[in-house]
């Protein structure tokens, strides 16, 4: 994952690390190559500013200059600066039960397989999960959506017969409620752009089901434009968490490191795969620690 922004972040800091007095000049080159790694891996431009701008600050701040390790010590600040940038202590999901969760994104995000690995992730947590089929434009996912849940025996509710998506919610929840179902999860409906139309649709079926969680699955390989997804999203819907997905692909960084800082909206799970297992919770310390190698 991010290799290349490990890389060249490595080759930034290997000078650094093992110094034994840290000149402004060194830091100053150091920081600039940062930079330049930062933005490389498609890190918002100006996420990539204040962010050396902050690193800077603090190593005049701390003295490090005159520290015994100062190049362990700018490590450590780049790493606390990159759980920052990540989102600190965001990751957890709304306590109440029922549990509803709205998933939104575009078309080819990730959506159907999220809701499904979200599904199984709850069901380890001892929820009892319900997914509704809510994208009634195209049956092939109402029908992936299926297979996903039996396999990993989930609780289902589709109406293939019914365009009146937040009907169909409603529907759901009494599914849900049936079944005793605690936690039931939304698949909506995608498009390649996002357009008012689907904007509207999500709206009025977020009305009427009141999710305790609004998640964004965005494709994390699409980097700075991931972040403008987001954003849109985000205005028009006050989403409470992001999932990120396709982290195991070409992904360069970019979104992940600007999209909370950008949008405000913490990532809340990462997807790692195409299988239902791979998904994990975001762990904001544990990626800056893989990013810095
Ligand atoms: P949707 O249109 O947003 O519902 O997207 P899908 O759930 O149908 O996923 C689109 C494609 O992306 C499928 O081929 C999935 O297997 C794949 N996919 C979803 N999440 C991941 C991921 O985290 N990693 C990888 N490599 N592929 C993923």
């Amino acid at each position: 994952m991010f290799e290349s922004l490990t890389d060249k972040l490595g080759q930034a800091l290997r000078n650094l690390r093992g110094v034994g007095k840290l000149s402004d000049e060194n830091m100053a080159d150091a920081l600039k190559e940062v930079r330049t790694a930062l933005l490389s891996a498609d890190v918002h431009f100006k996420v990539a500013r204040e962010f050396t701008e902050r690193v800077q600050a603090q190593c005049v701040g701390q003295e490090v200059t005159k520290s015994v390790t100062p190049g362990q010590q700018v490590v450590k600040i780049i790493h606390d600066e990159l759980v920052r940038l990540l989102g600190e202590g965001t990751t957890q999901l709304s306590g109440a039960r029922p549990l509803k969760i709205m998933m939104v994104g575009l078309h080819g995000s990730g959506k159907t397989t999220s809701t499904a690995k979200l599904g199984k992730l709850l069901k380890k947590r001892g929820y009892r999960p319900l997914v509704a089929a809510c994208d009634v434009y195209r049956p092939a996912a109402i029908d992936q959506l299926e297979i996903l849940a039996r396999q990993e025996e989930l609780g289902f509710y589709a109406d293939r017969n019914s365009k009146d998506v937040p009907a169909i919610g409603v529907a759901a929840l009494t599914a849900a409620q049936t079944a005793t179902a605690d936690c039931i999860i939304f698949d909506t409906a995608g498009r390649l752009q996002i357009d008012a139309d689907l904007i509207e649709e999500v709206k009025k079926l977020r009305a009427r089901v009141q999710p305790d969680e609004v998640l964004l699955v965005v494709d994390g390989a699409l980097g700075q434009e991931a972040v403008n997804v987001a954003k849109t999203f985000h205005d028009a819907l006050s989403l409470t968490g992001l999932i990120l997905t396709k982290l195991d692909g070409d992904a360069r960084g970019g979104a992940a490191l600007s999209i909370k800082s950008i949008t405000g909206v913490p990532i809340k799970f990462v997807g790692t795969g195409e299988k239902t297992g791979d998904f994990e919770v975001f762990h904001p310390d544990r990626l800056a620690s893989r990013i810095l190698g």
